[in-house]
């Protein structure tokens, strides 16, 4: 009994635009969110995250294209008939109501009977973990706590949609990696469709299905979170997820037979696939890059070249290394279990394995 009902939806954005003046906020964006995700809006501040998320509530309206909920458009429809819940940043709960007040209050304004209001702020509270804590007024709960309940407060309403403002960033450092967790197990329970927006790679990587990644308003690349970090497109997604070495260099041949040269590389060359013959690019993340002692490399699949150690920084789990390969500077992580590692000054091979790097389109 003590459930809510939830179908899952899916969601289709497709070539929306939105200006406001000269200022084009977003830029022909589609975007396609299968029933049942956990969707993230993954991008720097400015990016256009949270027009595109308030567009989705109905807040703001695009000057072109559509949204659409499974098979209906509602690229018009105002927010109050969307069958979409959003949570604030701010939570906004109101402080002189106690917490099954504040959950109730969006079933009363719908006019339910008293019963069925009861029984829904019941199960909202208990979904989130918050059965006992009716009673109290917001300002006696954690902050954690104060985000459940404007999570519950939502969801009450059996909204076909869930939109997350920055569900997180008002939370301290600890709880806010606690309840990435929660979260989470959250929406698995809810299996409710939800969209939320962050400028935090880590989060919007640790628990996201998938990401759509913006940057001034345009969509540039949508992914499974693995996918954007190992098969970055360009160099954008590659410096905003992770830390990445980018080498220049000049991509030559043609069909099947394409190979990467760089003066790192000497005369040697990486045979790459996916790329255009001309000026490219060549990434690499410091964890894929094996750092062994001059003359130690094996025989295997990598390509070695040689290098010195410029610096070295001790990170905990793994050593981060600066190494110079023939005027080109490479970071390196080495996976720590022990030791000082490799000095700066000492001379070092790196294996380039070439099955872990990406070749990009120049910048
Ligand atoms: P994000 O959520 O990624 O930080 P926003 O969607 O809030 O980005 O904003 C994207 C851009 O749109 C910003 O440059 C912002 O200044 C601009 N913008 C947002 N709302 C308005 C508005 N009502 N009028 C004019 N410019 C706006």
């Amino acid at each position: 009994m003590n459930t809510l009902s939830h179908r899952k939806v899916r969601v289709q954005i497709d070539n929306v635009s939105l200006a406001y003046g000269a200022t084009k906020v977003l830029r022909d964006v589609s975007i396609n969110i299968e029933p049942g995700e956990f969707f993230a809006l993954l991008g720097p501040s400015g990016s256009g995250k949270s027009t595109l998320l308030r567009m989705l509530a109905g807040f703001n309206q695009p000057q072109s294209g559509s949204i659409r909920v499974d098979d209906t458009d509602i690229t018009g429809i105002p927010p109050w008939k969307r069958d979409i819940g959003m949570v604030f940043q701010n939570y906004a709960l109101w402080p002189h109501m106690t917490v099954a007040a504040n959950v109730a209050f969006g079933l009363e304004e719908r006019k339910l009977p008293r019963e069925e209001i009861n029984r829904r702020a019941a199960a909202a509270l208990e979904l989130v973990g918050l059965a006992d804590y009716g009673s109290r007024r917001p300002n006696q709960l954690s902050g954690g706590q104060q985000q459940r309940v404007a999570v519950a407060r939502t969801i009450a309403i059996e909204p076909k949609v869930l939109l997350l403002d920055e569900p997180l960033s008002n939370l301290d450092a600890k709880l806010r990696v606690h309840m990435r967790t929660e979260l989470l197990a959250l929406q698995r329970k809810l299996g409710i469709t939800t969209i939320f927006v962050t400028h935090d790679q880590e989060e919007a990587l640790s628990i996201a299905d998938r990401v759509a990644v913006l940057d001034g308003g345009v969509i540039q690349q949508v992914g499974t979170p693995t996918t954007l970090f190992d098969r970055p497109v360009n160099r954008f997604i590659a410096n905003f997820v992770g830390t990445i070495n980018l080498v220049r260099g000049e991509v030559s041949g043609d069909g099947s037979a394409l190979h990467f040269a760089a003066p790192l590389l000497g005369n040697r060359t990486l045979t790459v696939t996916d790329c255009r013959p001309g000026t490219a690019e060549l990434a690499i993340r410091p964890h894929a890059l094996k750092v062994v002692a001059a003359g130690n490399a094996p025989h295997d699949e990598r390509l070695w070249v040689d290098g010195g150690v410029t610096e070295r920084e001790f990170l905990g789990e793994f050593m981060r290394y600066r190494v110079d390969v023939a005027g080109t500077s490479l970071v390196a992580d080495a996976p720590h279990f022990g030791g000082a590692g490799h000095a700066p000054g000492t001379r070092v091979q790196l294996g380039i394995d070439p099955a872990t790097v990406n070749i990009l389109p120049a910048a």
